[in-house]
């Protein structure tokens, strides 16, 4: 038998370690949990997992603090898991180098799912081998030809789009906050939290075939947009 991947929850609840445990042991995931902050740095710098799954309310540390203390020697993927309601801190905990987040409840389907998209992302990332093609159902991006298509028709993208559906692209299947688009996009200081929902309808407006029904340019209300990974 091939060993899984190895994911570290670092989480207080019983009954959410129970629940995560039985769930990833089923999937062929090996798993390991710490129930402080503490404790989970011990075990990630012991076992360098392949993701770790991170509580935001721990009773030793901030999870926030964590993650962003985690970030500060590791690249492993950091996927927090926190409350409902809690969207500051999850735009917090993202804005400090964690790649996703779960919010509670949440079900299985849905935690393999973004377990697998921060597995790919890593997996590309080692290997150096990033494909210069994304491609949908209904439109593909060519980053070597710097072309867009939709049905084999090349449609134009003003600079400003091309940068903002490039930066989606990289960061595909994860979420993206307000603040770390605007960064990646339009750089320091001037730019203001509207440019990117006009920009984002503009998208839309181009590349979806339904722009009042998003398919592949979601948002995540109250923390930013992720890029649906076909
Ligand atoms: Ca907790």
């Amino acid at each position: 038998m091939t060993a899984g991947p190895l994911v570290l929850l670092i989480e207080d609840e019983a009954q959410m370690r129970r629940f995560l445990r039985a769930a990833l042991e089923s999937h062929g995931f090996r798993f390991l949990e710490a129930v402080t902050a503490q404790e989970g740095t011990a075990l990630a710098t012991s076992h360098n997992p392949d993701v770790i799954l991170l509580d935001l309310g721990l009773p030793d540390l901030d999870g926030l603090e964590l993650a962003r203390r985690l970030r500060e020697w590791s690249t492993t993927p950091i996927i927090v898991i926190s409350a409902r309601g809690q969207e500051e801190d999850k735009v917090g905990a993202l804005d400090a180098g964690a790649d996703d987040y779960l919010t509670k409840p949440f079900g299985t389907g849905e935690l393999l799912a973004r377990i697998r998209v921060a597995l790919r992302h890593s997996a590309l990332a080692a290997e150096g081998r990033e494909s210069p093609v994304f491609e949908t159902s209904h439109w593909r991006l060519d980053q070597a030809r710097r072309e867009v298509t939709v049905r084999g028709e090349v449609v134009h993208l003003t600079p400003l789009e091309y940068k903002l559906l490039a930066t989606l692209v990289r960061h595909a299947g994860r979420v993206l906050t307000h603040h770390q688009l605007l960064r990646e996009v339009w750089g320091h200081g001037s730019a203001q939290p509207h440019y990117l929902r006009v920009y984002m309808a503009q998208l839309r407006h181009k590349l979806e075939e339904d722009p009042a029904r998003p398919q592949c340019f979601l948002t995540e209300p109250g923390v930013g947009y992720r890029l649906r990974w076909p």
